[in-house]
């Protein structure tokens, strides 16, 4: 999973009888989390409130993934507990991965908290809030659903209208949820203690939801889950995610279709072959490898070797020969040496990914890796992420230089606020471009011939 430190505050104003004002941090996952929870107080009718100090309840849904996740919680807190002596009537709900991995702590430790949920208990944020507004007394569920063995799909938890945005606006790309939790441990890895185990939704409700973000106008979805390749497997009738993507991708009107995260254990030639036959998942994939050695990934537990992984870089090359890859990279993880490293330079001249999420290992609490005993030290690790970092660039530079003079459709995801007329969207291969035009582009796919480049992104103008 791509992950990041963005702090999103959700707000549009308007006037209702109860106003709620959201904050999600990290991953893609708690954004689509947001949205669904958003969606579920709007249908209380709840309207998003313009911020914190206008809302009836606040809502932060946390991320674990980063050092000091609790910190940074807890800091927020301590703002929304002034705010909330000011407007006693306040309620404040604290969802996400902290809530889950910290649980009677966090409660300990912030008493202003009135509602508390894990990730895989947002469905029953309208019954906590309920709860909480009769009793006066906090409402909690931490833990995991496991659902029956056949789930009836729940096709008023994917409405026939398209649940509202995080940003209050018309989005062009929306994420959702087929998939929570994951089951492969990698040791380095918080997310099986936070969000728990594989629970695939059923495909009923993913494509109901799907046809309800098209029909209001989403042009590309992201189909997100921790672990994609293996969605379904929890399922009765284990349904593969190849069968998901072919019923998603013939929605009328929609444009392009993703996917993520992809582990490459669990990623299959019949999902590589997908690429030469669904146009619509277009020409890029982000398939995460950490590290360029086998004795690396060994000890991290991915369950594949450098010569699987680039065996499915083959099975996509195969498909699709210009294909762009992206993937995940940690340098410094316990024990690894100068020549394990090396390997993973290698690999990434080997494999020249268009871009990578590269870290710096860091231990997370309960994860084996922050037990082992072979820590690498600090400094090793900032020098072996600046040569890594160094050397992607050089190659993302590269290839975005080979772009130069080509024409490439663009569906455009946004308006620059800062630039008006400046268009930002993103090609087949899911390289950033912009692009300045005097007519609205947002929303549309145009040609556009590319004209520069950088070692973030395309400039180019249209063509069509
Ligand atoms: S596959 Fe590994 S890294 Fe990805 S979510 Fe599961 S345990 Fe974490």
């Amino acid at each position: 999973m791509i992950e990041s430190d963005i702090s999103l505050s959700t707000t549009i104003p308007a006037p209702a009888a109860k106003m709620v004002h959201i904050e999600t941090w990290g991953c893609q996952m708690n954004a689509a989390d947001s949205e669904r929870m958003l969606a579920l107080l709007a249908a209380q009718s709840y309207q998003l409130a313009p911020n914190a100090e206008s809302a009836d309840l606040v809502l932060l849904n946390t991320c674990h993934i980063r050092e000091k996740a609790k910190h940074k919680v807890l800091s927020r807190l301590g703002v929304l507990k002034e705010i909330k002596e000011r407007r006693p009537g306040m309620t404040i709900a604290v969802a996400g991965c902290v809530a889950q991995a910290e649980g009677s702590r966090l409660l300990k430790a912030a008493p202003q908290i009135d509602v508390l949920l894990g990730p895989g208990k947002i469905d029953e944020l309208p019954r906590l809030l309920r709860e909480h507004d009769a009793s006066g007394k906090r409402a909690q569920a931490i833990g995991f659903h496991r659902h029956a063995p056949d789930p009836t799909p729940n096709l008023e938890a994917a409405p026939a209208v398209a649940p509202p945005t995080l940003t209050g606006k018309h989005e062009v790309s929306r994420y959702v949820n087929i998939q929570q939790g994951c089951n492969n441990y990698c040791t380095f890895c918080v997310v099986p203690f936070t969000r728990g185990r594989e629970l695939s939704r059923p495909a009923a409700e993913i494509l109901a939801e799907s046809a309800a973000l098209v029909a209001a106008g989403a042009r590309e979805l992201t189909l997100l889950g921790q672990n994609v390749n293996s969605y379904g497997s929890d399922l009765t009738t284990k349904p593969s995610f190849a069968s998901l993507l072919r019923s998603v991708a013939a929605l009328p009107g929609l444009e392009r279709l993703r996917f993520t995260t992809s582990n490459p254990h669990d990623f299959t030639e019949e999902l590589a072959e997908l690429f030469a036959t669904q146009p619509r998942l277009g020409r890029y994939l982000h398939l995460p490898v950490q590290s360029g050695s086998d004795s690396m990934l060994l000890r991290m537990q991915r369950k594949v070797t450098v010569a699987s992984y680039l065996e499915r870089i083959d099975w996509l090359r195969r498909a699709l020969p210009d294909i762009a890859l992206s993937t995940d990279l940690i340098v410094g993880f316990p024990g690894e040496t100068d020549a394990e490293f090396a390997d993973t330079m290698r690999l990434v001249e080997q494999v020249r990914f268009g871009f990578a999420f590269m870290f710096k290992y860091s231990p997370r609490k309960n994860t084996p890796a922050a037990r082992y005993a072979n820590q690498v030290e600090e400094k090793v690790k900032e020098d072996r992420l600046a040569q890594l970092m160094r050397l992607q660039d050089r190659i993302t530079t590269e290839i975005h230089a080979a772009e130069i003079g080509l024409v490439r459709p663009v569906l455009f995801h946004y308006e620059s606020s800062k630039n008006p007329g400046q268009y930002y969207g993103r090609t087949d291969h899911f390289r950033l471009v912009r692009v300045t035009s005097a007519y609205p582009l947002t929303g549309q796919v145009h040609q556009v011939r590319i004209s520069s480049g950088n070692k973030v992104g395309l400039i180019g103008d249209l063509v069509d």
